[in-house]
């Protein structure tokens, strides 16, 4: 069996199965994964995100997803 063919049907899987993922009219691909970017209240520094909370690595402070949402 030519690998060629092979690979093409592979790639003709990957392309229907995208377009299957991304039909039920969801713009959430251009929703970001993660909450836009937040800085501490304290010393303006960007908070790093960390499971649930955000955290400023510069002066400790930090928010739960609770406050923030
Ligand atoms: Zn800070």
């Amino acid at each position: 069996m030519p690998c060629d063919e092979v690979q093409r049907t592979h790639q003709i899987q990957q392309r229907r199965q995208a377009q299957q993922a991304s039909a039920p009219s969801a713009p959430a691909e251009t929703a970001p994964a993660t909450p836009a970017l937040l800085y501490c209240p304290q010393c303006s520094a960007r908070l790093r995100e960390q499971r649930c909370k955000l955290l400023c690595d510069r002066c400790g402070y930090y928010m739960s997803c609770a406050d923030y949402y």
